[in-house]
């Protein structure tokens, strides 16, 4: 597992997550822990170290 941070959408809250990069390609939902609003992450890993 690797931690990613990105950029809520909605409130501009910098928001950490557990992605397991031994998934090339992942696209779910996450509530923002900080306005709860959905955001739709997606995410590909092209090159697994
Ligand atoms: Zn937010």
């Amino acid at each position: 597992m690797i931690e990613h941070f990105f950029q809520c959408p909605y409130c501009w809250q910098d928001i950490s997550m557990l992605l397991d990069s031994s998934i090339t390609h992942q696209s779910y939902i996450e509530d923002c822990e900080n306005c709860c609003n959905p955001i739709q992450i997606e995410m590909s890993f092209t090159d697994t170290v």
